[in-house]
């Protein structure tokens, strides 16, 4: 098979992936052969934030297990409905930070671009599942406020690309905005935080290494990874071509009750990740979105797994425990 024709493959398998997707609560109770008493609280939070997990992510549960901590990121549960004091629809303070309409501009010498609003999966603590997609994205009209801002900022030296999740797009679409930005003399840097990678391993063609090895840019892949049973084979071929070329490939966590709160489900993903390359960077603390409340690990917990952790590993496989304070000049350090 020709090299295009392995790359309009890849595209045709992961986009139909990325349609493909199980979005109805009943049906992936019943792929997972789980008691439908589940149905009806998950049907309630499926109207606030909607299911979507992709069907090979499904495949890596386990059947018959309403705990398994790969089902527990994606299915909705009732507690989500409660409104949880303290817990807020925009908990990163994102709103406040948004120079032009989809660039959030927090931090000394970076910016991020809000591509899009899709995913490839809801993450039910995601802490921007209240995030105002519609108006506040960087596409369309307002891709040219955005360029003009970053060219004014001659302190901006990386730029972001989140979501949503950059890597929902094309890859002709992220390489005529990746082009755009590299006319900009002062960007050395280009982060991207996807979980496709993780939940749509074929998302990462050739045709897009290519394509960011061919620039100028540093290039920073940050995974999404919050347990380790989610690393199987086919994202570790995935990664490696990428991991090959000299991309640098990073992971964060989210601190999650009964998913990964304890030192050896921690330990375990750090171990797979250096398998497979990558190093872990941070393990946040839940950012306080209204809906995730039930994820919520306190602080005391949080720094003594932590510490637990730490004294298992050797310091380059501990990721930093971080949270997100608004305001403040960079994550802090708990
Ligand atoms: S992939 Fe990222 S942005 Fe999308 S729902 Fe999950 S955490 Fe949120």
């Amino acid at each position: 098979m020709s090299k295009a024709a392995h790359d309009t493959e890849a595209a045709t398998t992961w986009q139909q992936a990325q349609r493909e997707v199980v979005t109805d609560p009943a049906e992936l109770l019943a792929l997972l052969g789980l008691d439908h008493s589940l149905l009806p609280a998950a049907q309630r939070a499926a109207k606030l934030f909607p299911l979507r997990v992709p069907r090979s992510f499904v495949r890596r549960m386990e059947s018959g297990n309403p705990n398994d901590p790969l089902l527990q990121q994606v299915l909705p549960l009732g507690a989500e409905c409660r409104i949880e004091p303290g817990f807020v629809d925009d908990p990163t303070a994102d709103q406040a930070a948004m120079a032009v309409p989809g660039l959030l501009h927090k931090y000394h010498g970076r910016a991020l671009l809000i591509t899009t609003g899709a995913c490839g999966v809801h993450c039910r603590y995601c802490f921007r599942r209240q995030y105002p997609y519609a108006d506040a994205h960087s596409g369309g009209s307002n891709t040219e406020r955005a360029l003009d801002y970053l060219r004014e900022h001659t302190e901006i030296s990386e730029i972001i690309l989140s979501g949503g999740d950059p890597l929902t797009h094309s890859d002709e679409k992220l390489l005529q905005l990746m082009h755009k930005l590299e006319a900009i003399p002062h960007l050395s840097t280009l982060r991207i935080h996807s979980r496709q990678p993780v939940v749509i391993p074929e998302r990462l063609t050739n045709y897009l290494r290519s394509g960011l090895c061919g620039t100028r840019f540093k290039i920073v892949l940050v995974l999404h990874v919050n347990h380790a049973n989610e690393l199987d084979q086919a994202v570790e071929m995935a990664l490696g071509p990428y991991r090959d070329t000299g991309i640098t490939l990073l992971n964060q966590t989210v601190l999650l009750k009964g998913i990964n709160d304890n030192a050896e489900a921690l330990a375990r993903l750090s171990e797979r990740l250096f398998d497979i390359g990558v190093l872990p960077y941070y393990l946040h603390q839940l950012d306080k979105v209204q809906g995730a409340g039930h994820f919520l690990v306190n602080d005391g917990d949080a720094k003594a797994t932590w510490a637990e952790l730490h004294a298992r590993l050797p310091g380059y496989l501990v990721p930093k425990l971080v949270r997100e304070t608004p305001g403040e000049a960079g994550k802090s350090w708990l």
